[in-house]
């Protein structure tokens, strides 16, 4: 069911996890060889993938008793019917580091769970924009801000800050008189329309919006949708 060059490729990151003992060194290093979670197998044997590793998906493959040839039934450990493509004391070593690693930290970087972060662009640098969020007099006031104007002494960039919120209702009712056609879109919008935040919707908006440009001078938007996978989305309304 794997081939040998995909087998190669599992042992490759047990031996580098091995050697850096750290998930994030390991996900840089996978990143920069371009190997994906194409083609692996989880444990339910189906494969999943084409996307770049993350913590989970690394530690998913890391601890995945099929490539050391075992099969779990009923909470206990089989020897399976294929064989291992993972020297069961390599299996076993790493197995013990993942066990030995800290406890995940929440990641703070979209725990507003900004709409638009990561897909934001400053029209005027061209640099990205990042969300962030302040209390002031108990109120929360959140807002995106372009990363040239964090930089005290480069040239002040008109884009460098606009409320969060007037911008996503902007890109929304842009979304929202655009391109019926599009699934994703039409989607977005509806779940915003819904009262749907946090993280569903900022996954829905990742389907959707390839990128979005603020020009702080003009206050003008410009949204780019991802492409419509073939044969869906035409002829629905
Ligand atoms: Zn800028």
């Amino acid at each position: 069911m794997v081939n040998e060059a995909e087998a190669e490729r599992v042992r490759g990151i047990f031996q580098l996890f091995e050697k850096n003992r750290s998930t994030e060194c390991t996900l840089e290093e996978l990143q920069r060889r371009g190997w994906t979670t194409k083609a692996w197998m989880t444990q339910g044997q189906k494969p999943y993938g084409g996307a770049s590793f993350n913590e989970h998906s690394l530690k998913r493959l890391l601890s995945n008793e099929l490539y050391v040839g075992s099969v779990r039934y009923q909470g206990k450990l089989y020897r399976g019917e294929q064989k291992g493509i993972v020297a069961p004391g390599l299996w076993t070593r790493v197995k013990v580091i993942l066990e030995a690693l800290p406890p995940p930290v929440a990641k703070p970087r979209n725990k507003n769970g900004a709409l638009l972060q990561g897909l934001l662009r400053c029209a005027c640098c061209g640099k990205a924009m990042t969300a962030r969020a302040t209390t002031h007099a108990e109120r929360r006031y959140r807002y995106y801000v372009c990363h040239s104007g964090r930089h005290a002494g480069g040239s002040p960039c008109p884009g460098h800050y606009v409320p969060a919120q007037t911008l996503e209702e902007s890109v929304i009712e842009h979304l929202r008189g655009g391109n019926l056609q599009h699934a994703a879109a039409r989607k977005l919008v509806k779940a915003y329309a819904a009262g749907t935040g946090g993280p569903e919707l900022v996954a829905l908006a990742g389907a959707a919006i390839h990128s979005v440009f603020y020009d702080g001078a003009t206050q003008e938007v410009t949204i780019r949708l991802r492409p419509i996978p073939e044969g869906a989305g035409a002829g629905k309304r």
